[in-house]
């Protein structure tokens, strides 16, 4: 494959930002994020990504809450960047991660504290995503130790939801990472209603 660089492929570059700028609206308007919470990403070339600027706020994004990094790149050499940059840029790295959604859906991390793992009962889950594990580590936010445990977890699932913190989705489109943060969160409420019955 050739290495490409966002500024000879401008359309695909727009395109990126119009799609972030989509899903971001939809993981608010599905309720899968709080205000300020989440962050999304896309990779725009071989070694770069767009990925979301630290404290915005996902359902109301323009282009200018988006910034352009290297893989693999850290907070400490992009302030702006998502805090959530490392796990990000180590998913790109170790997995075949197109593009990554990170959420706070709320049934998905109420289970995660019950730990339980999300095993789709339901078609749709079990036609999309299937398993949601659930993993637990020391620092659940931005640390090396989450990067590595969420990017091992994406390698054999397409989701995984970090013990009450909130989900990582890796994939081809960003709407893929959509939908499966969706399709997990709608599992994880069939599963709560069986689970208080
Ligand atoms: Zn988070």
């Amino acid at each position: 494959m050739c290495r490409r660089v966002a500024s000879q492929q401008p359309d695909k570059f727009m395109d990126a930002k119009k799609v972030i700028i989509t899903v971001g609206r939809a993981l608010w308007e599905e309720g899968l994020v709080t205000s300020h919470g989440g962050n999304i990403s896309c990779r725009i070339a071989e070694n770069r990504i767009l990925i979301t600027k630290t404290g915005t706020k996902l359902g109301f994004l323009s282009e200018k809450d988006l910034i352009e990094v290297p893989i693999p790149s850290t907070k400490e050499d992009f302030p702006q960047a998502s805090s959530e940059l490392i796990v990000h840029s180590t998913i790109y790295q170790l997995t075949d991660a197109q593009c990554v959604v990170h959420a706070h859906p709320p049934f998905t991390v109420t289970l995660s504290l019950m730990n339980m793992d999300i095993e789709a009962l339901d078609t749709e889950g079990k036609l999309t995503y299937r398993r949601c594990p659930v993993i637990e580590v020391n620092k659940p936010h931005a640390s090396w130790e989450l990067a590595q445990s969420v990017a091992e977890a994406l390698k054999n699932n397409q989701i995984v939801c970090v013990k009450g913190h909130g989900t990582f989705a890796k994939g081809k489109t960003l709407d893929k990472a959509l939908f499966y943060t969706s399709a997990v969160e709608f599992s994880a409420k069939l599963l709560f209603n069986l689970k208080v019955k």
